[in-house]
């Protein structure tokens, strides 16, 4: 934590601030260590604040090494103004893309006489984007956890399943396994729904036939894994095999160019061409990956527009995928550490098709 701090404040000499204040979930946990639903990170060039109530002082106590625990009441601005004015902050970053208008406002007519507030934009997200050691074995484990789920649902998918009772059996079988929460809301796909990209599990039962998009992960020491498999309840159609064939080979050849110091749209690329000429370039229409950290969709983007170059121990996604309406659709994702020289492979479930 202290090496984070470190760097958190060093980026605010960068901004021009003398001070943050942070409380996404996300930022919140990577700064200090906090796992709570409730707390103000306050840093300055000399001090470290937690700010908190009376349910989560004894935890953050425990949790948030170096920091000062603020017990705040009722109203939370007087407690965080008060920390603001003792550490000496003149100039306070704040996120902007997550504070709301409302507490923006109390906060700054609160403190405006002493101090300025600068927004922080995604600075800290910066921080976030190349994973430590320990980071990136909570996203292995959580990685883990979601291949062994596959083997397991697959002995449970059948004609006449509903989509929400897999997404509730994956979901209880990574509970069992270690998993403290789902990293988004599962999508179970099935027949004509699969043509959805973001379609979430419903009451609609497995029909014999259907291809079948599970697209799940889930949170291990509060780092997220995410992972894609379609298959085919039944026996695949020639239509069905060709597409998931241009899917597949899109997905491997651009898995391949994943390394350090290749632009996140150059991977995109390399996917979305082989997938325009096989026909379908409008029917991918999203970015090839993500990050996948502390939040499930996070820096760098793999897209036409990823401008950023890949780094080491960078955690991405490598998700194409082709959606026909009124036909269905494949996608077919994995989790990816960046290397050196080549991909580290996290996602170790089959990836040819499967005929159920
Ligand atoms: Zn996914
Ligand atoms: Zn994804």
């Amino acid at each position: 934590m202290l090496k984070r701090i470190v760097r958190i404040r060093e980026i605010m000499r960068t901004i021009g601030a003398d001070g943050i204040i942070a409380y996404s979930p996300e930022n919140r946990r990577y700064l200090s260590g906090f796992t709570g639903s409730t707390g103000y990170v306050i840093i300055s060039e000399k001090e470290a604040g937690f700010v908190t109530d009376f349910r989560y002082t004894e935890q953050a106590s425990v949790q948030c090494k170096g920091f000062e625990i603020i017990k705040n009441e009722s109203p939370l601005v007087e407690y965080l103004s008060y920390t603001i004015e003792k550490y000496g902050i003149k100039k306070l970053a704040f996120e902007d893309n997550f504070m709301t208008v409302d507490f923006y406002e109390k906060l700054r007519k609160k403190i405006k006489a002493k101090t300025e507030m600068i927004p922080l934009e995604e600075k800290i997200g910066e921080i976030r984007i190349i994973k430590d050691d320990d980071e990136l074995e909570n996203i292995k484990k959580a990685a883990e956890i979601a291949d062994l789920a596959f083997l397991h649902i697959l002995d449970y998918i059948k004609p006449g399943v509903k989509e929400m009772d897999i997404a509730l059996e994956l979901e209880y079988f990574m509970k069992k396994h270690g998993s403290s929460n789902n990293s988004f809301e599962f999508i179970v796909a099935s027949g004509n729904r699969s043509s959805m990209p973001h379609g979430v599990a419903t009451d609609k039962k497995i029909n014999n036939g259907d291809l079948l998009t599970l697209d799940y992960g889930c949170v291990y020491n509060g780092y997220c894994s995410d992972m894609t498999r379609t298959i085919v309840v039944g026996k695949a159609t020639d239509e069905q095999k060709r597409i998931y064939s241009i899917v597949l080979k899109a997905q491997e050849e651009a898995l391949l160019k994943i390394k350090a110091g290749v632009l996140g749209k150059e991977v995109d690329k390399i996917a979305r061409d082989i997938i325009t000429e096989a026909g379908y370039g409008d029917n991918f229409g999203h970015g090839l990956g993500h990050g996948v950290g502390l939040a499930v969709h996070e820096e760098p983007r793999l897209s036409p527009t990823g401008n950023r170059v890949l780094e080491k121990n960078m955690v991405v996604t490598n998700e194409p995928g082709i959606y026909i309406p009124g036909f269905g659709g494949v996608r077919i994702e994995d989790l990816i550490v960046v290397g050196k020289d080549k991909p580290i492979i996290l996602s170790k479930s089959p990836k040819e098709l499967i005929e159920l």
